[in-house]
């Protein structure tokens, strides 16, 4: 499943083939996704419409129209998006191609057509924050981030700390593989609770979560030629984990091996060593 990193590297990806560029056609799978895809209001609305932004917040990817409408697009589990040239086959499982000016094509690529791609019109994204995002939390890389911010939510709650981390209403975008491996640069034992955490910690699991994320969209950009080849087969880019998925296997920074733990049903991975 793409998580925050993978959605950034699509979205710096696909950003400077699609600002400018006019869409003069939509074609599309003729199967629905997570919802139907709004193939009425998008000949209506973006056909011979200049997209000016490609932006991401949460996990969906937005582009922006030169009316104020926009696409936003959420790739489930398995959804991609690339661009092509028209004379490129499509791919088993792409689903919307949106044909640009320049002769370039953005595809839509959905294997277990779990994403969902929706319009909204200039009303609906100035409202969207409190539509459609009302229960997003802050980006991770936003000045309204802070370890402040997170240690005042935490006062009333009796949570573990990964599983506040992993609330989106807290923070936007923290899936399991980053939350495990934030908690473990930053020294602290996932099962935690939270008003137990220091200032100085919050500080640096604040610093952590942001490297962390940082680090994966800095490796995802290195893979990005790969997306905008007619590969659609590749899957999501693999990081070298520290401790996810290392159960039993020794901790890079000691000699302690690294145990499983089931918090709120997920799977938890730390160092019983370096994690307080
Ligand atoms: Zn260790």
């Amino acid at each position: 499943m793409p998580e925050l990193p993978e959605v950034e590297v699509i979205c710096r990806g696909i950003r400077p083939f699609l600002i400018g560029r006019t869409v003069t056609a939509i074609q599309f799978s003729g199967k629905r996704l997570r919802q139907p895809i709004p193939m009425e209001t998008m000949q209506r609305e973006i056909i011979n419409q200049k997209i000016t932004a490609v932006e991401r917040r949460a996990k969906y990817l937005q582009i922006s129209l030169h009316t104020g409408a926009m696409l936003i697009i959420h790739l489930g589990m398995t959804g991609n998006l690339g661009i092509f040239s028209p004379s490129a086959t499509l791919a088993k499982h792409d689903h919307v191609q949106w044909s640009l000016d320049n002769g370039t094509e953005l595809r839509y690529n959905d294997i277990r057509r779990f994403g969902s791609i929706q319009l909204l019109s200039f009303h609906e994204v100035v409202t969207s924050e409190e539509t459609i995002f009302k229960t997003t939390g802050p980006e991770p890389f936003s000045d309204e981030f802070s370890a402040e911010y997170l240690q005042r939510l935490a006062k009333s709650k009796n949570l573990a700390v990964k599983l506040f981390i992993m609330t989106n209403k807290i923070v936007a975008g923290i899936g399991n593989i980053y939350a495990n491996e934030s908690l473990f640069a930053a020294g602290i034992q996932p099962a935690r609770k939270v008003q137990t955490l220091t200032r100085k910690e919050w500080t640096s699991l604040v610093i952590e979560i942001r490297r962390v994320l940082g680090n994966a969209i800095k490796c995802g950009g290195s893979t990005i030629s790969d997306f905008l080849n007619a590969n659609q087969e590749k899957g999501y880019f693999q990081i070298n984990f520290k401790v996810y998925g290392r159960e039993g296997e020794t901790c890079t920074l000691c000699s302690a091996k690294i145990e499983k733990q089931k918090i709120g049903g997920r799977a938890s991975f730390y160092c019983p060593n370096c994690q307080k």
